[in-house]
């Protein structure tokens, strides 16, 4: 089954560079990933090797440290993981999303402190914006930061934030007490994982995955001038210059998935035969798994397209590009992994060939970081210019 694009789409750097993540993704592998899940683990050996062989900071400035290139090598690099079985997750948060914004909008002393870190990978950094009134409505967050002197003291609760253990430090999203109410005018800091006030607890998910999700506090957690990322008067702009590549990465990630569950099941449809000819030649087995290849490609497509705008400066254009590809690759892996597993009969439920588990995993994509309804609803809003039901 073919996987990479004609050089029109990608230039020979990039297909070079997705035969070499392919590469270590196939020395891993998804048996590597899940017993590493297993065992409470993180995936640590194919974090530093990724990390060293620089395509974890593909994305970040050369100057410190990175590869200089954009979030179309850092989706690439995420996808062909995937691919194999073995999607970094901590990718999409930490040099996609905090890199980025670091990156763009941090000072120098920021992105001395952290730039180099994230893209050799020795330091990680968590995302949290969701929160448990607001969900959907981020409008509706209350996290509010307050000055004391030159500190600010952050307050409010999160949930779903993922990896928060591993990290050195969550970029939380807040308000300041001046923009306490009506549409939101975020600020984001830097929260180290061990800031007094800052407590986190495991939220028991259905999902086998070593990265795990937190339901975080911050009570009354006082950090210094420098936490603040960016200008507290930047509103939206500096928090999509994260949101953007973090909806390019996720398509990257449900795109790999379902990759990764379409050649498992082409594999086992080539090979099984219960009549005289294998179950791949009945059109009722072929056709769907046709089907879902050719929604992924079609989502990778949107998902480049995304990732060029990005990377070109077209934030606006990349807004809805991004929305779109995260919207259709969420969906082209949920269908992919479903028809797989389907394929293999009743091996599809079993441990062995390992797919049932990324029935589940699958929908997180559907779901994060913004679901499949808020993306028709921006495009029922923005693009077509329907009216708001909220
Ligand atoms: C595995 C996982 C990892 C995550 N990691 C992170 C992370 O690292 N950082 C972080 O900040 N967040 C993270 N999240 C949170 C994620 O972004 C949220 O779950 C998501 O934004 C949805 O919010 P919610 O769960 O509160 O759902 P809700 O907002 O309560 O929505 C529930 C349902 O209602 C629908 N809905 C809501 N409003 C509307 C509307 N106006 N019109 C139509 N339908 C609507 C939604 O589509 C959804 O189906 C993670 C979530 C998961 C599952």
């Amino acid at each position: 089954m073919s996987s990479a694009t004609g050089t029109v789409i990608e230039t020979e750097e990039h297909r070079a560079l997705r035969a070499a993540v392919a590469a270590l993704g196939q020395r891993y592998g998804r048996e590597y990933l899940a017993k590493t899940a297993r065992e409470g683990g993180h995936p640590v050996e194919l974090w530093a090797e990724a990390a060293k062989l620089g395509y974890l900071g593909v994305n970040l400035p050369e100057q410190y440290g990175g590869g200089g290139g954009g979030i179309a090598e850092l989706s690439l690099v995420l996808e062909e993981l995937g691919a194999a079985g073995c999607p970094l997750l901590m990718m999409v948060v930490s040099p996609a999303i905090c890199g980025t914004v670091i990156a763009r909008f941090g000072t120098e002393q920021q992105k001395q402190a952290w730039l180099p870190g994230l893209a050799d990978g020795s330091r990680t950094m968590a995302f949290g914006i969701t929160e448990p009134d607001a969900g959907s409505n981020s409008h509706r967050i209350t996290t509010t930061a307050r000055r004391d002197g030159d500190d600010w003291v952050i307050s409010g609760r999160k949930v779903f934030i993922s990896g928060v253990d591993i990290a050195d430090a969550t970029l939380i999203v807040g308000r300041t007490e001046d923009a306490r109410t009506g549409s939101l005018k975020p600020c984001l800091f830097i929260v180290p994982r061990d800031a007094p006030g800052f407590t986190r607890s495991a939220i028991d998910m259905e999902l086998q995955a070593a990265e795990k999700q937190f339901e975080l506090v911050l009570d009354e957690v006082r950090l210094p001038a420098e936490a603040l990322v960016g200008d507290e008067d930047a509103g939206l702009l500096q928090l999509f210059a994260g949101l953007n590549p973090e909806r390019i990465m996720t398509a990257a990630f449900a795109i790999g998935m379902g990759r990764h569950a379409l050649a498992k099941a082409v594999d086992y449809a080539q090979t099984r035969q219960v009549w005289k000819q294998p179950i791949g030649a009945h059109q009722a087995v072929a056709h769907p798994l046709a089907q879902a290849h050719i929604e992924l490609e079609l989502a990778r497509l949107m998902m480049q397209k995304a990732a060029h705008l990005y990377d070109a400066g077209d934030d606006t254009g990349a807004g809805e590009a991004a929305n779109m590809a995260k919207y259709a690759a969420a969906e082209a892996c949920v269908r992919a992994v479903d028809q797989s597993v389907h394929t293999l009969g009743g091996n599809g439920l079993t441990r062995e060939y390992g797919l049932a588990s990324l029935i589940t995993a699958s929908r997180v994509a559907r779901i994060a970081p913004v679901s499949r309804e808020m993306i028709l609803n921006y495009v029922s809003h923005q693009t077509l210019g329907l009216p708001k039901s909220y």
